[in-house]
């Protein structure tokens, strides 16, 4: 295994997390360091949250929650939008925070503020859409719904989009009338800091925590907390199903999950080939390194323009330039952590074991500048059996794996025939395929001659192991609150 080069810097000091609006540090001491995955320097030290801390963030959000649902839907709406204006400004500085820590290339996380910016102001908007229903009961009765906030939520997010998550994952509970919980991955958690930092005097006292920490532990105690009834996961598959399994031993809790995809880009041959080779490079989300849950990870195309199709997508990805995150020129950076990028090195051994055909990438970088980092060049394997496990089992990083297939029903099968259920993508300039295609695919969200695009309002989340509830849209505020039906007899 590749180890980092920490620098032995023991005198850094622990940036505080942020605990109903005070700066905090453990309530035991212990902390978590980061390191920057592209030269392994040690970069910070943050505190690693315990049970304790988790119940004095939930104790400074039911007392701040029970003033915030008073607030009205305009109140809250001004809150979402002032913390969007001093985000954008300072969208540069968070974006090099999640460079330092996930690797990623600076010209594609700038990218991420804003995305943030846009789901806070989408949010802000919709406030006065949160509405009940009334329902005809009779001449001398009514029957109405009340849509409450549940009090204190949770979200938990992973290390591949840092800032983008803490931030505009905040907003549909606030907007709901919630105090929000929010826990950044270990590896990733400065921008989320910074985020707690920005939104003092905004967001008021104790509505908003970063506790930071390991999964195990403060993941773990802010699941378990009996009082936490509404938590909402990003991450992977496994995780998932423990923090179901943990939630439903403590208390009936509403858990939401946006998990892992292995997700299929299917061409069909009238497709517009030019742009369907550019689209399966962009799909796979290279330029981070494959990290994304969207990324089409699997290459489907028909066989009698499978030949060209993956030798000139092989060419392009072989252009991509490797580099330093911190480089406006590079296009691919570093994989997130060691655990990771051995994952990533074993899933390319595991290609040549089953036989698939290595027709770009698949080396690591280790001298130069390259030498304390963890990069991999963007790989694919061609004639990848569709049952392997190269073919069947996230990777989250840059491989992609081509395959061939012959008609419809088999182009479906083969997009089907896996445990997970995110996205999807089709190339055809066929109406009928298109729409067949969109009805039969199992997945969540399908692209029709486009990839990886999310659009702010529309919902975004997985089927099968990839996920339950929607997020982005207007379903994401109404599942941070409860429904009350309220039935009113006024007879004289
Ligand atoms: P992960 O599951 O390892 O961790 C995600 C978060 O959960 C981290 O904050 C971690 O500390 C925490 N955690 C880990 N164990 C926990 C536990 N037992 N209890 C509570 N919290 C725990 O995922 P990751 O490696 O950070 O991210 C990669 C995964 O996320 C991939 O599978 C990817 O597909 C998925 N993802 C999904 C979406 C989506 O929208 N569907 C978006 C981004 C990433």
């Amino acid at each position: 295994m590749k180890t980092t080069t920490t620098l032995n810097n023991t005198a850094l000091t622990t940036t505080p997390m942020w605990i109903g609006g005070r700066e905090a540090m453990a309530s035991d001491g212990s902390t978590v360091d980061a390191v920057n995955p592209a030269t392994g320097e040690l970069t910070a030290r943050f505190p690693a949250a315990t049970a304790a801390d988790v119940d004095a963030a939930v104790l400074a959000g039911k007392r701040a929650s029970a003033q915030w649902k008073k607030s009205t839907p305009e109140e809250r709406s001004a809150v979402l939008t002032r913390l969007a204006a001093v985000i954008e400004e300072h969208a540069e500085e968070l974006a090099d925070l999640d460079v330092a820590d996930n690797g990623s290339p600076i010209r594609e996380m700038r990218r991420d503020a804003c995305m943030a910016v846009d789901s806070l102001r989408y949010y802000a908007g919709l406030t006065l859409q949160l509405r009940g229903e009334t329902i005809p009961s009779s001449f001398d009765r009514i029957n109405f719904t009340l849509l409450q906030p549940y009090g204190v939520v949770a979200r938990i997010i992973p290390f591949n989009h840092p800032f983008m998550f803490a931030a505009s994952k905040i907003a549909a509970p606030l907007a709901a009338g919630n105090a929000v919980i929010v826990k950044p991955s270990e590896h990733t958690s400065r921008s989320a800091l910074r985020l707690g930092e920005l939104a003092q005097g905004i967001i008021p006292e104790g509505l908003l925590s970063i506790l930071t920490g390991y999964g195990h532990t403060t993941g773990d105690a802010i699941v378990r907390h009996p009082d936490i009834r509404r938590l909402a996961f990003i991450g992977s598959a496994d995780t998932g199903r423990a923090i179901q399994a943990t939630a439903a031993s403590v208390a009936v809790k509403n858990v939401t999950l946006e998990l892992g995809g292995k997700n299929p880009l299917v061409v069909f041959p009238d497709a517009d080939i030019d742009k369907a080779v550019l689209a399966a490079q962009r799909g796979m989300n290279f330029t981070w390194q494959g990290q994304s849950c969207g990324s089409t990870s699997r290459l489907i195309v028909h066989r009698d323009i499978y030949a060209n199709f993956i030798d000139t997508l092989a060419e392009n990805i072989e252009g991509m330039k490797s580099g330093s995150p911190t480089d406006e020129s590079t296009q691919t950076g570093s994989i997130v952590n060691a655990v990771q990028y051995d994952k990533v090195r074993s899933y390319i051994a595991i290609g040549h074991d089953e036989g698939a055909r290595l027709i770009a990438g698949g080396q690591t970088l280790t001298e130069g500048e390259f030498a304390n980092g963890f990069f991999v060049r963007p790989t694919l394997f061609a004639d990848v059996d569709p049952k392997s496990r190269l073919a069947q089992e996230e990777i989250f990083g840059p491989v992609l794996a081509a395959m061939p297939f012959d008609d419809y029903d088999g182009a479906l099968t083969i997009a089907n025939n896996v445990r997970y259920g995110l996205t999807a993508s089709v190339f055809t300039e066929n109406l009928r395929t298109a729409h067949r295609f969109a009805r039969d695919v199992e997945a969540g969200y399908v692209w029709v001659n486009e990839v990886s695009k999310h659009v702010h309002g529309t919902a975004f989340g997985g089927v099968k192991d990839s996920g339950l509830g929607r997020e982005e849209g207007i379903e994401e505020l109404i599942s941070y609150t409860q429904a009350k039906n309220v039935h009113l007899n006024f007879e004289a």
